[in-house]
């Protein structure tokens, strides 16, 4: 391990004698990685379970792995995660969609994402399709308020691919977190991570999902090599969003908007 160097964190230094085609590193992470967040039952709608979520945007992945984190490097991975049985886990790849009494789950990443994208949600979720490609995880006491707010999803998604193309992740799914989740939302390839405080009960802040959505393109398919151009990542989905507002809702809606990632307060979306 190189030294501590302050927000960085340290390098691991692996020495090669041949020329490996890989390399297997064996860790154990941190209760205290700042990219872990660990909720006590109270801190949920459910208030009976625990829960965990990550937040790697923009340089917090490299706390719970080890990993070469930095927005210009890609990998696909595979996970198993065990959890508690009254449990279940989601991460940002293809997603089992009922609990199991193993509480093992398989995770399934195959197009390269960034490092910053790697994602993990833990607790007593559960699914409900909004289509066949698009469905929301929620507890379940706010789960059903989850399926009428974002019905618009599916018609979002549709709208999104006649601007700029085919959808190239296959499901969308978002999981809208306990009340606790500090973030307006997180772009987490095939599973947006949503706050519950866009579940207004009219539809009036579906916005945020197409902010998260339109990153499915800007962002996730094509990013910023260094964290210095963020500003194209966002700036490109601010526009995206407005397109894809403008295509459901109409020209009305986008001249009163202001784009999302402004009249939200939090840095990381
Ligand atoms: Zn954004």
């Amino acid at each position: 391990m190189g030294n501590e160097v302050q927000f960085l964190g340290r390098e691991l230094i692996v020495e090669l004698e041949a020329k490996p085609t890989f390399i297997t590193i064996y860790y154990s992470t941190s209760t205290d990685a700042a990219g872990l967040q660990w909720l006590s039952p109270q801190q949920t709608a459910g208030k009976k379970q625990p829960f965990l979520f990550t937040q790697s945007q923009a340089i917090l992945a490299r706390t719970w792995v080890p990993i070469q984190d930095s927005p210009g490097i890609r990998f696909t991975y595979e996970a198993t995660i065990k959890v508690p049985a009254q449990l279940m886990a989601a991460m940002s790849a293809e997603n089992p969609q009922e609990k199991n009494a193993s509480g093992i789950y398989h995770f399934k990443m195959p197009k390269p994402i960034p490092a910053y994208l790697l994602a993990l949600a833990v607790g007593d979720f559960q699914f409900k399709p909004l289509d066949k490609r698009t469905g929301v995880y929620a507890e379940q006491v706010t789960i059903d308020k989850a399926v009428y707010e974002f019905a618009d999803l599916p018609q979002m998604v549709d709208a999104a691919e006649k601007l700029y193309g085919d959808y190239a992740w296959g499901r969308y799914d978002l999981i809208v977190l306990p009340p606790s989740f500090p973030f307006g939302g997180m772009e987490n390839p095939m599973l947006t991570f949503a706050t519950p405080t866009i579940i207004a009960g009219d539809r009036s802040l579906t916005t945020l999902v197409a902010h998260e959505l339109a990153h499915s393109w800007s962002g996730n398919l094509v990013t910023n090599a260094t964290w210095d151009d963020f500003w194209m990542n966002e700036g490109f989905t601010v526009y995206f969003e407005l397109r894809i507002m403008e295509a459901i809702y109409g020209k009305r809606y986008c001249r009163h908007a202001k784009p999302t990632w402004i009249r939200r307060s939090e840095i990381y979306d």
